[in-house]
């Protein structure tokens, strides 16, 4: 699924501290009702009014999607929604019962956190105190030649991201070193074109924005007059950094992200920034060079510098402290907050209530401590067992899948068929947890908590500097619903939370399971494969393994994806962006293809016996073949506002739900051979596209 090379912002403390609590917890309500166990295979979400050869979407899904309007306190709902709200409800039981009773030094630890993000009367009873310190640190910038330094201490201290983010990550060229690498960053609007497109509707969200600005610097007591021209500064600074921004297009090419600098050379780039000052300040360790992302952009950033004036720097970096700590905030700051982000942005109707939100925010936080015990209680042994079958049999499917593919050379499948080999597998959770001692956490300091981990996170980021590579490290905690492919490390990983219905139920048959958590599995590992992941071999360095000719065939076949998927339409006016959505589409459509696959080895193999109770070749109607269909596309049911699909739109690089199943399906002839299409129908295209 997403692919996160980078893990961001942290830093560290020291010391161990269970927290004497002074002030009793006032804890906010939790949930009313326990969510619906969601189902795999959904007889009762299919249309049967609806031609599948038609619109295959509207027949998996037209009653799920009648039936299920976006919850108020969401943007957008689908079967994963519901599997993570289900995840985030027994979490809630576990931190709620660790807050009030702890067994465990780690129990009190995160129960602790937990409750510092429930005591709602704290915060509304401390406004806007928690956020003094940093305010008062920013108050003290009396010159630009100190910029750096300053940006170093709140990035470090303060868990603020400003301007540009440092970190520690694999060398893509040499995937055993750990190299310090810097990238744009401190935008606030959630993409580059939300500052520079010139349309009505861009203007119309730039005005709120600004608008949204002032009324928070109204909030935190400041004079309208300075409140207003604080509020044109952080724009005027963002629309320049954006101006200097890659797009995310060119982010996905390896190639464009990739420049060793010295520190003499980066300084070049941005002359009247003191880098010497900065770095000394992050703690990061010694070294000779690093990976400069995005070069352009610290020319820019420069420029900006040198143009804006000392009060519109402090504006910016007041702004940054101010929208990072508002949610965390008294009830007027978190409102503030919600009305711009959630509900003017995403069309969100009602605040996320605070239990999902402080169950959210432990996960992230503590995400380690607190799986520990979720997975005892919710990922069975024989879940792991089962899971370890289904990729083996995906593996060999992909295997023949990479052997009989027509346009490719045998050459470049010999090197292909390497690098499925080298594919390392993480299933439920990490084989050692990480350790959260030097991590404090204080029951009545929810900022700070905040901070101090994010500092504590950032620091174990740092310290890999120069350091092996810890290759059982996991980059999402065991709770969590979804999946990822990491190119450098050439392995997959499959949390606890995805391995349950609606993706994977062991009492089913193995046509749904294939649909479900196969194509889960297909699509992972054809992430090793997809316009990305094909420029990194099998210990995970950039390098060329294609010959010439396979990679001009292949840019063919995901230039004709490029071309399809641009022409969905997902709100008016509005398509999906072919080239941003490229790699997760290409994965989806590789996916099923080794999934249905890896289904057709099982029943040919195990005849009707992998298929009990089937009557006459069908299951409650449907031949197994329909089954795996059906249960892949309800994986993407789903009802979303508009404002949501128009930010994911320009954002993400999953398509939305309705694409993921018609585009992939419509690509592959199987689906239409399996519901006795024709040719020239929607779903059975006479010009489909195929990559893997
Ligand atoms: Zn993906």
């Amino acid at each position: 699924m997403n692919l996160k090379l980078i893990a961001s912002f942290f830093v560290l403390s020291t010391g161990v501290c269970l927290g004497q609590s002074l002030v009793a917890p006032e804890m906010a309500p939790g949930p009313a009702s326990e969510p619906k166990k969601p189902i795999i295979f959904d007889l009762s979400s299919i249309d049967k009014t609806a031609d599948p050869c038609t619109d295959f979407y509207k027949y998996a899904c037209g009653n799920w999607v009648a039936k299920n309007p976006v919850p108020a306190d969401q943007v957008r709902w689908g079967r994963f929604n519901e599997l993570a709200e289900r995840n985030a409800y027994l979490l809630y039981a576990e931190l709620k019962t660790a807050a009030e009773e702890p067994k465990t030094p780690l129990q009190k630890k995160y129960g602790d956190y937990f409750a510092s993000c429930m005591n709602v009367d704290l915060a509304d009873r401390l406004g806007a105190k928690p956020l003094q310190p940093v305010l008062d640190k920013i108050a003290t910038l009396k010159d630009k030649k100190q910029l750096a330094a300053m940006v170093a201490e709140l990035q470090s201290e303060y868990a603020l991201g400003t301007f540009y983010a440092l970190y520690v990550q694999q060398d893509q060229k040499d995937s055993s070193q750990q190299i310090a690498s810097t990238r744009q960053a401190g935008l606030t609007l959630p993409d580059r074109s939300y500052y520079l497109t010139d349309d009505a509707r861009s203007e119309k969200l730039r005005g709120e924005y600004i608008e949204h600005v002032r009324k928070m610097f109204l909030l935190l007591g400041d004079a309208p007059e300075q409140a207003a021209a604080e509020a044109n500064s952080v724009m005027t600074i963002e629309t320049a950094l954006g101006k200097g921004s890659t797009d995310r297009v060119e982010m996905r090419d390896p190639a464009k992200v990739y420049h060793i600098m010295t520190l003499t050379e980066l300084q070049a780039l941005s002359p009247d920034y003191d880098w010497t000052a900065y770095l000394k300040g992050t703690k990061i360790g010694e070294f000779k060079t690093l990976n400069v992302a995005t070069p352009d952009f610290f020319k820019a950033m420069n420029a900006e510098l040198d143009t804006a004036s000392l009060d519109s720097i402090k504006s910016y970096l007041r702004w940054h402290a101010l929208r990072t700590a508002a949610p965390l905030l008294s009830r007027p700051f978190v409102e503030e907050n919600f009305n711009f982000f959630s509900a003017t942005l995403q069309g969100q109707k009602e605040d996320t209530p605070r239990w999902k939100r402080c169950t959210r925010a432990t996960d992230g936080a503590l995400g380690e401590a607190v799986g520990q015990d979720w997975v005892k209680q919710n990922f069975p042994p024989d879940a792991k067992a089962n899971m370890e079958k289904l990729v083996a049999a995906l593996e060999l499917a992909l295997g023949q899948d990479i052997k009989e593919l027509p346009w490719m050379s045998d050459a470049t499948k010999v090197e292909a068929k390497a690098k499925l080999d080298a594919i390392r597998n993480k299933i439920g959770y990490p084989a050692n947890w990480r350790d959260y001692s030097s991590l404090t956490v204080k029951r009545d300091d929810y900022l700070g908590n905040v901070e101090r981990s994010a500092e504590f996170e950032r620091a174990r980021n740092l310290a890999k500097l120069g350091k092996p590579v810890d290759e059982r490290e996991w980059g999402m905690t065991p709770p969590t619903v979804n999946a990822y492919y990491s190119p450098s490390q050439n392995d997959i990983n499959f949390p606890a939370g995805i391995l349950q219905p609606p993706f994977f139920d062991n009492s089913k048959d193995p046509a749904v399971n294939f649909g479900g958590i196969g194509t889960v599995i297909g699509h992972e590992m054809t992430h090793g494969f997809d316009d990305q992941g094909s420029k990194y071999d099998p210990q995970g360095n950039v390098r060329p393994w294609f010959t010439a000719e396979d990679r001009a065939k292949f840019t063919e076949r995901t230039d004709c994806e490029v071309k399809e998927y641009d022409g969905f339409k997902v709100a008016e006016g509005q398509n999906l962006n072919g080239k941003l959505t490229l790699g997760e589409n290409t994965a989806d459509n590789g996916g099923i293809r080794i999934a249905y696959q890896a289904l057709e080895e099982v029943l040919a193999k195990q005849g009707a016996a992998a298929e009990p109770g089937y009557v006459d070749g069908k299951l409650d109607g449907y031949t197994p073949q329909q089954r795996f269909f059906l249960a892949f596309g309800q994986l993407w049911c789903q009802n979303q506002t508009e404002q949501n699909a128009r930010v994911l739109a320009k954002t993400d690089p999953h398509s939305t739900g309705e694409w993921r199943a018609k585009g992939t399906v419509q690509n592959f002839d199987e689906f239409g051979k399996a519901f006795g299409c024709k040719v020239g129908q929607p779903m059975m295209p006479t010009n489909s596209c195929r990559v893997w």
